[in-house]
């Protein structure tokens, strides 16, 4: 069984507006239960408001098909520590996660700061972040993102641009979980229950999708929807396994076939003394 990683702003959307292709993908997907789960580096909301968006906005699917940067990180945090605390500078999606993995939220004191995206930043919140971690809290991003694209083509700042500011205050460095941390790449893999060498990551962002799953060891689908443009791929030393201009260029069929080809079986014929012939089998593609 095969199992796909979606990404979704820039491969199934832009803002408010289906991506061409987007639905007839996702529906082929589900018609032949093929295993898949949409990837977000956003923390904002919760997997069932990202769900209601993808219903809105014609993909429909359950809040089981979503995986979030918050979940990933508060999964993590509360391996490192079961029970702990948090100081967050985030939206419901995070403060839901860190409350379902068993974190209470806190203003005092907290074992870690965890950065996600938000838009109700206050000076004043970064201050307190701050007092925190130079008294012994753990700084933690749900990703490094540096902005992100907004509906009309414009641009705001990422949660990485916004804990580039308390690293820059704190001397410190942050530990980011969201993509390409293999923390959230195997995290999410795992949630969908397939190996990694039958899991194929599409994305739009080569410093997030693309090196998540090539560090990862996963097929990567590279689609120009998005942020990136054929001419920027010569400053990345490492590239996808496929490129195409969004998902109306390809088709679970197609991908497999390219990716996974079946073994070529060939028949010997073994002397003359009526032995049965014997089946060998190749790979197609050499192993390592
Ligand atoms: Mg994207």
């Amino acid at each position: 069984m095969k199992g796909y990683l979606i990404d979704m702003d820039g491969v199934i959307y832009r803002g408010s507006q289906l991506i061409p292709g987007a639905e007839r993908f996702i529906a082929e997907l589900k018609k032949q239960d093929i295993p898949f789960l949409f990837l977000t580096n956003n923390s904002q909301r919760t997997r069932r408001d990202v769900a209601t968006k993808l219903k809105g906005l014609g993909i429909d699917v359950g809040e089981e098909h979503v995986f979030t940067c918050a979940m990933a990180t508060a999964r993590y945090l509360a391996r490192q520590k079961p029970n702990g605390t948090a100081y967050v500078i985030g939206e419901g999606g995070l403060l839901t996660a860190l409350h379902k993995n068993g974190f209470s939220i806190v203003d005092k004191n907290p074992d870690f700061v965890v950065v996600g995206e938000g838009r109700t930043l206050t000076f004043e919140m970064f201050e307190t972040a701050l007092s925190m971690i130079m008294n012994g809290a753990k700084l933690i991003a749900t990703n490094m993102d540096p902005n992100c694209p907004v509906a009309g083509g414009g641009t705001r700042p990422g949660c990485g641009a916004i804990v580039s500011m308390l690293e820059a205050a704190s001397g410190l460095k942050a530990f980011s979980v969201g993509k390409p941390s293999p923390i959230m790449m195997r995290g999410a893999r795992k949630e969908m229950g397939i190996a990694a060498e039958d899991t194929i990551m599409i994305g739009d962002t080569m410093e997030t999708d693309i090196l998540g799953g090539v560090q990862v060891g996963y097929k990567t689908v590279l689609v120009l929807s998005g942020g990136t443009r054929r001419e920027d791929l010569g400053k990345f030393a490492y590239g996808p396994d496929k490129i195409v201009n969004s998902l109306a260029d390809i088709s679970h069929a197609k991908l497999t076939q390219e990716f996974f080809p079946a073994p070529v079986i060939r028949t010997v014929r073994r002397g003359t003394n009526g032995a049965s012939p014997k089946k060998l089998e190749f790979a197609a593609a050499s192993g390592d």
